[in-house]
C-alpha cells in the first residue's frame, strides 16, 4: 500500500480463483486486498472427502508449483488420472485418452475443492502484501479516473489501481457494473457423491453419455470414485430421494457396471448446470475472472481450469504493465486480458455446449445421428481435438 493507503489491486471473492489471483499478484510484489464474505472451511485429513472435487489440468498444476502450493496439495489427498475413457449409451465405439501416449505421467489430478481452497488460503494468509478482509462484503463499486473504489457493507472504503472480481457465478460485482451475460440453462442438475466399486478405478476418469446427460466416475486417492451425474431437474430430484440400495443399483446400471457393482455411497448433493458468458470482462478499472466471467458445463471438468488460465493471464498483463511503467488499471492493459481470455473461454464454453447437445436429449438431430448408428468416435470427430486438448489442459 502506498503512503495514501492506495492499493495496486483489490480482489473480491476468495474462492480458488480469487485466492490464487491475490497470491500470484502478491508474489509479484503488488499490494493487494482480498475481500471475502466467509472464510473457507479448513481441510482436515480425517474429514470425509469433500463432495466437490475438480479435475485439475496439467497447466493448473504447473501454476500451483509456481505458487509453491502444489506440494501441500499433492502431499495431502489427490489422485492422478492417467487415462480417460468416454463412451455413449446408445451407439458403439469408445474414446480412449492415455497420458502415456504423450509421454506424460498423468492427464490430470482429481482434487477436493476444499483442499485447493485451504492450501491457497493458508498461503495467502502468510503473505505480508495481502490484506485479507474477511468476513467482509462488497456493497458498492465505482470507477474513478485513477482508482477503482470499493465500499464494504461496514462502510470501509478501499482504493486500488485495479479491481478484480472473482466473486463466483452470481457475481454481485458483475451486477453492480451492469455487465450482462449470455448463456443457456441446461435444466439439469449435477448429482455428486462418492462411491466404492467392486473393481478398482484404474486411475482412469470414466464418462458415459446418457440421453439425460453425461455420467462421470473420477478416481479418488482412497480407491473410491467421485460421481458427477448430470440429469434433467426432475430426474435429479428423484435420484436424490432414492434410498441407498436403490441409488446404488440405478447408478451401477447407468454406468453399465464398468467397475462392477456399486458397494457403498456417501451423502449426495446436486448443483444446477448452466452456461454463462459475461458480455464483457472489463468495465473501467474493474475486471471479471473465473466463474464471475464464465460458467461452463462440467462435462470435461474445465470451469476452474479456465479460471486459473484467467489468473495466469491477468498476472502476465499486470506484470508487463509494471515493467513498462504503465498504470496496471489502464484500459489498454486490461483489454489485453479481455482479448486473450474472453475468446478462449467462449470457445471452450461453446465446444462443451456442442458436445452436450450432440449427446443430450435436447438436440433434434441427436436421435437421427443415433439412428444412423454413428459411433461416438465419428460423432466426436470434429470436436475430438478440442476434447483431447482440454483433457490435457491445453484448451
Ligand atoms: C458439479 C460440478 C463439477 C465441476 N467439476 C469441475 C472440474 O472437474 N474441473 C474444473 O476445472 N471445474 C469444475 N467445476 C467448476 C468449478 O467448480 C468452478 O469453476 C470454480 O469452483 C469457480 O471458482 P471461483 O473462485 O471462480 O468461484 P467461487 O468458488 O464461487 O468463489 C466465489 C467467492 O466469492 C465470494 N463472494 C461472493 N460475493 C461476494 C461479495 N459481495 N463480497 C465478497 N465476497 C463475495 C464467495 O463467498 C466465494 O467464496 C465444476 C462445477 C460443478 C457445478
Amino acid at each position: 500500500m502506498n503512503r495514501r493507503g492506495e492499493l495496486d489491486a483489490i480482489v473480491v471473492g476468495a474462492g480458488a480463483i480469487g485466492t490464487a489471483l491475490a497470491l500470484a499478484l502478491a508474489r509479484d510484489g503488488f499490494d493487494v486486498a482480498l475481500v471475502e464474505t466467509r472464510a473457507p472451511k479448513p481441510w482436515r485429513a480425517d474429514d470425509e472427502v469433500d463432495l466437490r472435487v475438480v479435475a485439475l489440468a496439467q497447466d493448473a498444476r504447473d501454476f500451483f508449483i509456481d505458487l509453491d502450493v502444489w506440494s501441500s496439495i499433492a502431499g495431502a489427498r489427490t489422485s492422478p488420472y492417467r487415462r480417460m475413457r468416454v463412451w455413449d449409451a446408445s451407439a458403439p465405439g469408445e474414446l480412449d485418452f492415455d497420458a502415456a501416449k504423450d509421454g506424460a505421467a498423468a492427464l490430470g489430478w482429481i482434487i477436493e475443492n476444499k483442499l485447493i481452497q485451504h492450501a491457497l488460503w493458508q498461503a495467502v494468509e502468510a503473505e505480508r502484501s495481502v490484506r485479507v478482509l474477511c468476513p467482509a462484503e462488497v456493497a458498492a463499486v465505482a470507477n474513478g479516473e485513477e482508482y477503482a473504489e470499493v465500499t464494504l457493507v461496514d462502510g470501509t472504503r478501499l482504493n486500488a489501481r485495479v479491481l478484480l472480481a472473482a466473486d463466483g457465478a452470481e457475481s454481485p460485482v458483475r451486477t453492480m457494473l451492469g455487465i450482462d451475460c449470455n448463456g443457456r440453462d441446461y435444466q439439469q442438475r449435477a448429482v455428486v457423491t462418492h462411491v466404492a466399486t467392486a473393481r478398482p478405478h484404474e486411475e482412469t476418469a470414466w464418462q458415459r453419455f446418457l440421453p439425460g446427460g453425461p455420467l462421470a466416475f473420477l478416481p479418488l486417492a482412497d480407491g473410491r470414485s467421485s460421481i458427477v451425474w448430470s440429469l434433467p431437474e426432475a430426474e435429479a430430484a428423484r435420484v436424490l430421494a432414492l434410498d441407498d440400495v436403490a441409488f446404488r443399483a440405478e447408478l451401477g446400471s447407468a454406468f453399465d457396471f464398468r467397475l462392477g457393482e456399486i458397494t457403498a455411497t456417501t451423502a449426495r448433493a446436486a448443483f444446477p448446470l448452466r452456461m454463462r458468458l459475461a458480455q464483457k470482462y472489463v468495465s473501467g478499472r474493474c475486471v471479471l475472472a473465473g466463474d464471475a466471467a464464465h460458467v461452463v458445463h462440467p462435462l470435461a471438468g474445465q470451469g476452474m481450469n479456465l479460471g486459473f488460465r484467467d489468473v495466469a493471464c491477468i498476472r502476465r498483463v499486470l506484470r508487463d504493465a509494471r515493467e513498462r511503467g504503465s498504470d496496471p488499471g489502464a484500459a489498454h492493459v486490461l483489454r489485453r486480458y479481455e482479448r486473450e481470455r474472453r475468446s478462449e473461454n467462449a470457445l471452450a464454453a461453446r465446444g462443451l455446449d456442442a458436445i452436450e447437445r450432440l449427446f443430450g436429449a435436447s438436440d433434434p438431430l441427436t436421435p437421427t445421428l443415433r439412428g444412423l448408428g454413428l459411433s461416438i468416435v465419428d460423432r466426436l470427430a470434429p470436436i475430438k481435438e478440442l476434447f483431447a486438448s482440454m483433457a490435457a489442459g491445453k484448451g
